[in-house]
């Protein structure tokens, strides 16, 4: 597979399986569960599905998909059904509402042990949401000074990209610095200025983007990357996120 390097940043063709993030430790684990990749791995590190605790599972497929149940397809400004008759732009595609255990995995993703789950997120995703037409995947990106060991909407990228046949495009870069304490909710809370992110990946004008986070609450940080992807030329085709906040009948954040 052809790899483009620019600076920091990896881009991978269709699959997306080159970046060294889509792997797990050197494994890379397919969609089918457990895999013998998995049961390798649990001789010298045991794992078990944090759903239902299965020996030798990152998470089962069947627990994932008793989370997503119906597809989620939701008008990210007032998060009724998509198409929405108030309201214009691209399709938020969730897997759960953020509540209950589809946002303890989610911390399970975040301040665990989450680069495997990633993945996992990313496949039940794809198993639930028919692909988006659209040429490339883009995760939101860590906050500058980071210091988490993996970006975990790039990991739920790669699996919607192994699974959809689409490349990942790790280009979005945060404009800006944040406190290292500040949260994502302490950031939205703030004004997030238009030009929040900046785009540091190949051309991406006449494209269609898919912009992939772990959870949308406000929508302002997935609005701000579209904002970017705009910039670029490029039409954003839909939003892809774990969870997702009901906030029926208010009006947007800034
Ligand atoms: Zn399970
Ligand atoms: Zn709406």
């Amino acid at each position: 597979m052809k790899q483009i390097s620019t600076g920091r940043k990896r881009y991978t063709d269709p699959g997306g399986t080159n970046s060294r993030d889509c792997h797990e430790g050197g494994v890379l684990l397919s969609s089918s569960s457990p895999s013998l990749a998995e049961l390798a791995l649990h001789l010298v590190w045991p794992v078990r599905c944090p759903l239902c605790g299965r020996a030798a599972s990152v998470a089962c497929p069947a627990c994932l998909d008793a989370l997503t149940g119906e597809a989620l397809s939701l008008c990210i400004d007032c998060r009724g059904p998509y198409p929405c008759g108030f309201h214009e732009g691209p399709p938020l595609l969730a897997g759960a509402f953020h509540r209950g255990r589809a946002r303890d995995l989610l911390l399970a993703l975040k301040y665990g042990n989450g680069r495997p789950l990633g993945t996992r997120i990313g496949f039940a995703l794809a198993r639930v949401h028919l692909p988006p037409e659209a040429d490339f995947i883009i995760p939101l990106p860590l906050h500058r000074g980071s210091t988490r060991s993996y970006n975990q909407a790039l990991l739920i990228a790669c699996g919607l990209s192994r699974t959809w046949r689409l490349p990942v495009v790790d280009g979005l870069s945060w404009a800006m610095q944040w406190p290292a304490q500040a949260g994502r909710q302490a950031r939205e809370r703030l004004s997030l200025p238009e030009k929040a992110f900046s785009w540091t990946g190949p051309s991406l004008r006449g494209k269609r983007a898919i912009i992939v986070d772990d959870v949308c609450t406000t929508g302002t940080t997935l609005d701000r990357a579209a904002a970017a992807v705009r910039r670029e030329g490029a039409v954003p085709a839909a939003f892809v996120v774990w969870t997702v906040t009901e906030r029926m009948g208010k009006t947007k954040a800034p």
